[in-house]
């Protein structure tokens, strides 16, 4: 078992989260990652309406007795979002734990404080992350330019991201973004987080909601097939490359394009289409270069067990057998 300050902080097993991700961040996904003593997240926005999050809510509890939290990310969307009743119905549902992403989370922290729920904080910037820190938050999920989703306009990769943040932060702090496997967990630790946070690698397990096409494209796909799109709006989204990807990005860099070129080819409910009916070229749909570390579908008690038990293995096996080996040679 690995014991870092996050685990300690959320009451789990094993330092890894499975964060928000749209259409993807359902009940059986996130009790799964719970039962296996993780740190799951519902995406609250992949509920209609906030009735529907409380009710799924619901839903996941009837799954595990384990700890798990709701996401709350605030970025452009194509109809206003009511954050305030989403808020509401998080705290209303007694949950004691909050990812919130993509904006300033200040407007929401006193409300969650009051009610006793924990933040982390994603951001993809060390001066986001401080300026959260001051705002109150308890924790820092640091995402690097690798990332599946929007990964800001700094374009700073987690190998810079990491150590910058250890430097800088006092509070925990996990790594986000390229994260897939044991090797990244020991490279995350080592830099000075307290933990990882994936989401395309969970996408390609047994228990995520989503279409067997889209985890076998995870599977075939390298670290090239991603692209940025909505990069000349400064609303940056690594998504699959594919042909609508493609087309968003031919569009958008025509001279005098705007968002309403792009929207019908955007939209989220065909990236909903795409990841329900494995229809692969139906709208974008998000993934980050981590697809190329991606080679099963295993279920996700598997997937988190065999993360931890190697890395243990790199920790105690390789890396301590480096260090026996410079003193063997020093005798
Ligand atoms: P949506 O259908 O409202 O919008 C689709 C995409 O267009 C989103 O990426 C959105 O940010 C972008 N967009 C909307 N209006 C825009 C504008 N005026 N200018 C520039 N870009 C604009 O969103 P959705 O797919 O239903 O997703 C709901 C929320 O979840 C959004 O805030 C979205 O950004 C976010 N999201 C996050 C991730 C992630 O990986 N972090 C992935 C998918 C969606």
């Amino acid at each position: 078992m690995l014991a870092t300050r996050f685990t300690k902080m959320f009451g789990v097993d094993h330092p890894i989260v499975q964060g928000g991700m749209q259409w993807v961040g359902r009940a059986e996904l996130v009790a799964a990652v719970a039962n296996a003593g993780a740190l799951g997240f519902l995406t609250g926005l992949t509920q209609p309406t906030p009735e529907d999050l409380a009710k799924e809510i619901e839903r996941c509890r009837g799954m595990t007795d384990r700890p798990f939290g709701v996401n709350l990310t605030i970025l452009p969307t194509i109809k206003p979002v009511p954050y305030d009743e989403y808020m509401d119905a998080i705290i209303r549902s007694g949950i004691k734990i909050v990812e919130t992403a993509g904006n300033n989370p200040e407007k929401y922290i006193p409300a969650f404080k009051q009610a006793g729920v924990k933040i982390i904080h994603k951001c993809t910037a060390v001066r986001h992350a401080l300026k959260a820190e001051r705002l109150g938050v308890d924790a820092v999920s640091i995402d690097g330019f690798e990332c599946a989703g929007h990964p800001g306009e700094d374009d700073v990769p987690g190998l810079i991201l990491i150590p910058i943040t250890a430097d800088r932060l006092r509070i925990p702090f996990i790594a986000s973004g390229g994260f897939g496997d044991a090797r990244g967990l020991v490279a995350a630790l080592a830099l000075g987080a307290d933990g990882i946070n994936m989401g395309t690698r969970f996408m390609a397990t047994k228990e995520a909601p989503i279409h067997d096409k889209i985890k076998q494209k995870l599977v075939d796909s390298d670290e090239r097939q991603t692209a940025l799109i909505f990069r000349t709006m400064r609303n940056t989204a690594r998504v699959h490359r594919n042909s609508i990807a493609e087309k968003v990005i031919e569009i958008e860099h025509k001279p005098g394009s705007t968002f309403e070129d792009v929207r019908n080819f955007v939209a989220g409910v065909k990236g909903r289409h795409v990841l329900e009916a494995g229809e692969l070229d139906y709208g974008i749909w998000s993934a980050g270069m981590v697809q190329g570390l991606i080679h099963d579908v295993p279920s996700v008690k598997d997937l988190v067990h065999r993360i931890v038990r190697e890395a243990e293995e790199i920790i105690a096996g390789r890396l301590e057998g480096m260090m026996r080996e410079r003193a063997q040679a020093a005798e």
